[in-house]
């Protein structure tokens, strides 16, 4: 059975940097992703245009060439599909990890193909996995998806996008754009204050100009195949209906994190515990990187601010 220093959980942007400084300081890694390289960033919207500007983005400082000071989905893909190629990191893909055990000071890992020895673990699954679901009668019709990929899908149709976020805000003024008549959704009362600064007065203009209608104080009651119910501050309404995006965030894997040992905050957080000089959580020799950090708070960590834990964690083991 292969015996590794650190087996690490999770080829995104982060689990790389983690694959990436490990080598370096030659201690032997593994890296299991379920998907693609960099699977989560793979099923973003085909458009998406990240925040952050490239060199925010970088890993080990490794260049991020990109056509426009912010990159595009396309452009990251490459970027890390080619640090993890051209530095032969020992990634294996589409191997999904199922459980983690320990005895003494050995872990044992199960994926759905094999089975790992290690002395420690990086938890780098990141939260874009699990969507929040809302869990009202027809949320599981096929015209319904808690993931956006490409507006010319919608072109011609009747959209329903519910949520106040980038994501409901790019979905919806891309698929306008593509000729789709879009209804927004919205439970508070604006349009979310984080959405991207050069983003939001558009969206706020095709509102008052009528374009994108808007449904604020609102909720989804029910979802049918020709019709969307919604509960206004005037009482419900049914409108006609052909796609539903429900684009209400998404959560780590919570049950996974229970598996291996992991204690989480019990408040309506989900913070798991982890030292944050180290990384290194509640179980001697796992640790979190990345986005998974911050529990359901999945707007407070991201590629710029997580990178470093690569280094923390290394140094860490190193010191151990
Ligand atoms: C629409 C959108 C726009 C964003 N824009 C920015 C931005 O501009 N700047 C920025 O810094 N951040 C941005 N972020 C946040 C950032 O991109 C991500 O959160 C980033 O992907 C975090 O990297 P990660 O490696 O921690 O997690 P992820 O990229 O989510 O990687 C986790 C990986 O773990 C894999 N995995 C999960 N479970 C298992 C398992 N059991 N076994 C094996 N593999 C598993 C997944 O397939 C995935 O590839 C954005 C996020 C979204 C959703």
């Amino acid at each position: 059975m292969e015996y590794f220093d650190i087996v690490i959980i999770g080829g995104g942007p982060i689990g790389i940097a983690c694959g990436l400084e490990a080598k370096k300081k030659g201690l032997s890694y593994l890296i299991l992703e379920k998907g693609p390289i960099v699977n989560s960033l793979f099923n973003y919207p085909v458009n998406m245009q990240f925040f952050s500007s490239s060199e925010k983005l970088e890993i080990d400082d490794i260049p991020f060439i990109s056509k426009e000071a912010k990159p595009r989905r396309s452009e990251a893909l490459e970027y890390y599909r080619r640090i993890a190629t051209s530095n032969k990191l020992n990634i294996k893909l589409f191997e999904k990890v199922n459980s983690v055990s320990k005895l003494n000071e050995e872990f044992t890992v199960v994926s759905e193909k094999n089975t790992y020895k290690s002395k420690n673990i990086i938890i780098a699954t990141g939260f874009y996995d699990i969507p929040n679901t809302l869990n009202i009668p027809g949320e599981d019709l096929p015209k319904v998806s808690h993931y956006y990929n490409d507006p010319h899908y919608f072109a011609g149709q009747k959209l329903a996008v519910i949520g106040a976020s980038n994501s409901s805000v790019d979905a919806a003024l891309e698929s306008y754009r593509k000729g789709a008549e879009v209804t927004l959704i919205i439970r508070g009362d604006e349009i979310g204050q984080r959405v991207k600064y050069w983003v939001r007065p558009d969206i706020i203009n095709r509102i008052k100009e009528g374009s994108i209608k808007v449904y604020y104080n609102t909720t989804v009651t029910e979802i049918n195949k020709e019709t969307i119910t919604i509960c206004t501050k005037n009482g419900l309404e049914t409108l006609p209906n052909d796609f539903v995006l429900a684009l209400t965030g998404y959560k780590p894997n919570f049950t996974f994190l229970e598996q291996v040992g992991v204690s989480l905050s019990n408040d309506e957080k989900k913070i798991p515990t982890y030292n944050d000089q180290t990384m290194e959580t509640n179980v001697k020799g796992v640790y979190l990187a990345g986005v998974i950090c911050g529990g359901l708070e999945t707007h407070k960590w991201f590629i710029e601010n997580s990178r470093v834990h690569a280094k923390m964690i290394v140094a860490n083991i190193l010191d151990n």
